[in-house]
């Protein structure tokens, strides 16, 4: 009987802990943003960077575009490739928060968990001195300990709009239409600028690279401006 009564409790802990933070921000929309703050407006963004092959030659394509991006990087490579944070902040794009490491945040006890945001964000801060104050949760998922940390210390957590799966290896074209089908006003568009995370494809990131042009048109095509992050929340 008791046996039963602590498998009970330990399973309503699990829920309150990790399932109810995860439907309050993916389903129920709260305490997280998805949409940028005025009309007219749409975000880039891009998770799970820096990679030392990848992201530089996704920046030589927004340069050529002449757009401004977020990055919500991973601070263990943002530590191991500095140059590129570096790179990314002189061309004028936004350094924000993905995690310390690519970890699934539910199942993390709450000192981890400020690891991956308020810790992670502290880091990018010392190290690169930039305001690293949006947090977008790895695979987006969250846990009660990160809802009650990120007020707490200032920080807004971001999801997004517009996801089309580039994570697996998709024709250029093939994204370019899945994120034109999605594309609204204030939409925040999330990509993916590693292939080093759990469950991407390798190479995936190449494709999403060549497809830029082509969404930067897209965007402008249908009158919207490209905003940074922290113009979201
Ligand atoms: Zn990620």
């Amino acid at each position: 009987m008791i046996g039963w009564l602590v498998g009970l409790i330990v399973f309503f802990l699990l829920v309150v802990y990790c399932g109810v933070p995860v439907l309050w921000t993916r389903i129920l929309h709260l305490s997280s943003r998805r949409y940028a703050n005025r009309p007219g407006n749409v975000a880039l963004t891009f998770d799970d960077g820096p990679h030392p092959e990848y992201t530089p030659r996704l920046l030589d394509v927004l340069k050529a575009c002449g757009v401004q991006a977020t990055f919500f990087v991973i601070v263990e490579h943002a530590l191991k490739y500095p140059e590129i944070v570096e790179r990314m902040k002189a061309e004028g794009h936004e350094v924000q928060v993905h995690g310390e490491r690519h970890l699934f945040v539910p199942f993390l006890h709450p000192m981890l968990t400020y690891r991956q945001c308020v810790g992670a964000s502290r880091a990018l801060q010392e190290r690169f001195g930039v305001l690293a104050n949006v947090y977008r949760p790895t695979w987006g998922a969250c846990n009660l300990a990160t809802l009650l940390l990120l007020p707490r210390f200032e920080m807004h957590m971001l999801l997004w709009s517009v996801m089309v799966g580039d994570w697996r290896r998709t024709e250029p074209r093939e994204l370019v239409r899945r994120v034109s089908e999605k594309l609204s006003d204030r939409a925040v568009i999330v990509l993916h600028d590693s292939d080093w995370s759990y469950g991407a494809e390798r190479g995936a990131p190449l494709q999403v690279i060549a497809a830029i042009p082509e969404i930067v048109q897209a965007v402008r095509e249908r009158g919207y401006n490209f905003v940074l992050a922290s113009e979201c929340v």
